[in-house]
């Protein structure tokens, strides 16, 4: 499919590709919507094996960006940003953030960068160098790495999904296997064994693998196993695509709460067949929506308390998107039906203002 198709298939509505001579920065901006207000969301370093993935990894991204500010009642809208790496690995440089930095402002804020896999708060404070539409960063910016809200966003959407089930809250009766502990990752690790929940953990990266061995006394298994390993809840915290039909069927949890974006492969078909199967799917930009909202709020010149208010709210969210599901396909077209009534609402307020 060529990349308009995929922009009219998805609703984009920019899609702007950038290279630096420079430092030889390669990278792809996608504002999805700006309908709810200015398009918020992270800047990803990776190395794709092609183009078309690092286009089709944007455009998946910076969609569901849209859904997760609409489904968290945020007055912001969906963009995404990569980086095409050469190599795996390729070291992050000054040069190539700033560089980046420069691409973001030509968006005079239409697009406001955050940190994304591959990005921290130093990569941002140099991208921030460049452009005031850096959000995140530490020294340059407000915000910080927002890793450790999304972590506690998704611990409220796991406490909505065991009520649903009728499950006890109490975390220390749960094992919750954990892919990916990254920033969100090794956040939601440490938040969970602090209320006494046993973990399961895998990562590539070895040493991050062994910091939430050796500082949590999690149980380490290989980046094979994690998926299908027994537990209660499954938290993907690592890249998105992990969950497909055929993997579907390997799972042995109840739920899937986690922290990743574009958990599922084919959202609308793999979260079906999660339903046939008993497993509860906590769809991921509501359960994963806790750093956006730390990011917009302060953006948004939110206080602490209201921040914290909206992140508690994500329980509240999806216990209604569960609820809602019973009569639907699945809890993901649950999700998109709310994120999208927000949306048409908000179109119908402006007709009627207009
Ligand atoms: P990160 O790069 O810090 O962590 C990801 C971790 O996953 C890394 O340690 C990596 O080695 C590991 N990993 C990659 N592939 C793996 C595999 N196959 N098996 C096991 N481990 C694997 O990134 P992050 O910021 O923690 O983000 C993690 C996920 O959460 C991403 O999908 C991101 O888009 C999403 N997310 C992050 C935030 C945030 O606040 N950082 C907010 C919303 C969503």
């Amino acid at each position: 499919m060529d990349t308009f198709e995929q922009m009219i298939e998805r609703g984009h509505e920019r899609v702007c590709i950038h290279q630096d001579r420079q430092t030889g920065l390669r990278a792809i901006v996608a504002i999805h919507s700006t309908v709810l207000g200015n398009a918020l969301g992270g800047t990803r370093r990776w190395h794709y094996a092609t183009e078309a993935d690092g286009l089709y990894d944007v455009l998946r991204l910076s969609e569901a960006m849209t859904y997760k500010a609409a489904a968290a009642d945020l007055p912001m809208g969906g963009g995404k940003s990569v980086i095409l790496l050469p190599r795996a690995g390729h070291p992050a440089t000054e040069a190539e953030a700033r560089a980046m930095g420069r691409f973001i402002d030509t968006f005079n804020g239409a697009y406001i960068a955050a940190e994304d896999v591959g990005t921290d708060t130093r990569f941002l404070d140099w991208m921030a160098a460049e452009s005031k539409h850096v959000s995140g960063s530490v020294a340059a910016s407000t915000g910080g790495d927002p890793s450790a809200h999304t972590a506690r966003g998704t611990i409220n959407a796991m406490r909505a999904a065991l009520s649903h089930l009728g499950l006890s809250q109490e975390f220390h009766r749960l094992t919750i296997a954990i892919q990916g502990v990254g920033h969100v990752g090794f956040h939601l690790a440490r938040m969970l064994v602090e209320q006494g929940a046993t973990l399961i953990v895998a990562d590539i990266a070895p040493e991050r693998l062994r910091r939430a061995v050796n500082d949590l006394g999690a149980t380490p298994v290989s980046p094979e196993e994690i998926l299908s390993v027994k537990c209660d809840i499954l938290a993907p915290c690592a890249l998105g695509g992990v969950i497909d039909a055929n993997l579907a069927r390997k799972l042995r949890c109840r739920i899937v709460a986690g922290a990743a974006n574009n958990v599922l492969d084919d959202p609308d078909e793999d979260a079906a067949v999660l339903r046939r199967l008993g497993i509860l799917y906590a769809p991921d930009f509501v359960v994963n929506a806790g750093g956006l909202i730390h990011l917009a709020g302060l953006y948004l010149g939110m206080s602490e308390d209201e921040l914290q208010q909206k992140i508690a709210e994500i329980e509240h969210t999806t216990a209604q998107i569960l609820r809602e599901a019973e009569s639907m396909s699945s809890t993901h077209a649950a999700a998109i039906a709310l994120a999208g009534c927000r949306i048409a609402c908000h179109c119908k307020e402006q007709v009627h203002a207009g």
